[in-house]
């Protein structure tokens, strides 16, 4: 059955009258509207024929079982839009004219351009402090139509391109920006400094299209389409349609106004057929991504820098901290970046240190108590007195088991090479004041005659390193240093260990 309004027939001849008659018989009025085979008027398909009567077949009444207890609203809302446009069937046989309707700012959709049309529009307007304007227009719009076909018309609108593809549709340009502005924001990282550089990653761009008034949608809804794509809008044009039925109905509880309009943006998305509550909340990435680059300063403690010294004085395996490390301070450029407001990375694009840091300077022994490379002398004074040998001494022939260095009394004494001290002191007989280093291989170095020693038993000495001073302690005939090499246990020549 059709719902098809016989000229001059004046059963829904305004609002309060048709509530009415509705809430006197909503079932019968429920099955008129309901029944109305949408899906077989050849207008609802874009082919309105010529010279057929006006009607009304909202989508919301055709294809939602509504419950009888809201069915009150309906017949609100269906009356109102039913007298509204009934008002002006005649009209649209007789003047090619129509009006655009812009509800709080937002364009609705078109009614014939007749005073007791756009009155009555006027007049509810005002009773509920709706914004409400309205647009003259000459098109070909056909005399009969329906919400549904009206939103389905092709409709000039600004399309939010990503990448190639269409995104949203706004109603113009200046919604599309306003959209884009929106999305930047709500994706841009709080705090983010004036030199910041935010853009959105790959092409997004606003270019002017024509679509099915249905799928435009206002800016708020189109940044929650963007922003979370998985909550679905219920303000699309024709949402508005219904929404200004809905608010005609002021028996209408506020339950049934919301189901009115989710169940019109079934038009728009299948998804949003189910319950309000199922198609919110589920996380989605955005459909847009913002980039945000931006470089800051920072300060930043430099730690010191560890520095090693080889130390043949320090026996292998001993560190001695010679100096403490002390940090110094930098001043870094970071380059950061984020995507759709979260730190994806930071990197040092400049540094400039304004504090030195003091390195760490460590002392790190290599001596391993066994001789190796080049000897030396142990004096600075290189004049031989005695040497290595059989010599007639006090007139008999006498063996002389080292070498003797003439040198000033208390004149520094050296050790020849890495070693360990065996023996240091005064306890060395015939050699007086001595010592003996062992320097690994089976080979020892004796030093005889000395004023006074550095070292002790068990010390680890190194090539060159003061040991102690020469004197004339011992069986000795003057001031000197008797410097004797042994190998296993034998004295050698000298001079190769020197
Ligand atoms: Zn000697």
């Amino acid at each position: 059955m059709k719902l098809s309004v016989p000229s001059g027939e004046t059963r829904c001849h305004g609002p309060a009258a048709s509530r009415n008659a509705c809430n006197q018989s909503p079932c019968a009025s429920r099955a008129t509207l309901s029944s109305s085979p949408l899906a077989t008027d050849p207008r609802s398909q874009g082919t309105p024929p010529d010279n057929s009567p006006f009607r009304l077949s909202p989508l919301v009444l055709a294809r939602s079982p509504l419950k009888w207890r809201w069915a009150v609203s309906i017949c609100g809302a269906a009356a109102f839009l039913t007298g509204t446009a009934w008002a002006g069937v005649d009209a649209v046989k007789q003047t090619p004219g129509w009006q655009q309707v812009y509800v709080t700012g937002r364009y609705t959709g078109m009614v014939p351009d007749r005073p007791g049309v756009t009155e009555r529009m006027r007049r509810v307007a005002l009773g509920y402090h709706i914004s409400l304007k309205l647009v003259p227009v000459h098109t070909n719009v056909p005399a009969s139509y329906n919400w549904q076909y009206v939103a389905s018309l092709p409709t000039p609108a600004a399309a939010i391109v990503a990448d190639g593809k269409p995104v949203v549709y706004t109603n113009d340009e200046a919604a599309a920006r306003q959209v884009l502005d929106t999305v930047r924001r709500a994706l841009t990282p709080p705090g983010l400094g004036k030199t910041a550089h935010v853009a959105f990653a790959g092409s997004v761009a606003v270019r002017p299209a024509v679509v099915a008034a249905a799928r435009i949608v206002t800016p708020a809804a189109a940044v929650r389409r963007i922003l979370n794509p998985a909550v679905t809008s219920v303000s699309g044009r024709h949402a508005a349609l219904h929404w200004i039925a809905a608010r005609g109905s002021a028996a209408a509880p506020a339950d049934s106004r919301r189901r009115v309009l989710h169940a019109d943006a079934g038009v728009e998305t299948a998804a949003a057929a189910g319950p309000a509550t199922a198609a919110t909340d589920v996380p989605a990435r955005p459909l847009l991504t913002v980039v945000a680059r931006q470089t800051v300063a920072q300060t930043v403690s430099v730690p010191p820098p560890v520095r090693y010294v080889n130390d043949n004085r320090l026996p292998a395996s001993v560190t001695k901290v010679e100096q403490a490390g002390r940090p110094g301070r930098a001043r870094e450029q970071v380059a950061e970046e984020y995507v759709n407001g979260k730190r994806v990375s930071a990197r040092v694009v400049q540094r400039t240190v304004l504090v030195a840091p003091q390195p760490e300077v460590i002392r790190r022994g290599t001596n391993t108590g066994v001789a190796s490379g080049e000897w030396v002398w142990p004096t600075d004074s290189h004049a031989v007195s005695s040497p290595f040998g059989w010599r007639i001494l006090d007139g008999s022939s006498n063996f002389h088991p080292g070498i003797d260095l003439a040198c000033p009394p208390n004149s520094p004494v050296y050790a020849t090479n890495n070693g360990v001290v065996e023996d240091a002191g005064p306890d060395g007989g015939g050699y007086g004041t001595w010592i003996k280093v062992s320097n690994g291989d089976g080979i020892e170095t004796v030093f005889g005659h000395l004023s006074r020693v550095t070292v002790h038993a068990g010390e680890t000495v190194a090539k060159g390193q003061l040991i102690g001073y020469s004197g004339d302690t011992g069986f000795s005939t003057g001031p000197h240093l008797h410097y004797e090499v042994r190998r296993w246990g034998t004295p050698v020549p000298p001079q190769p260990y020197m």
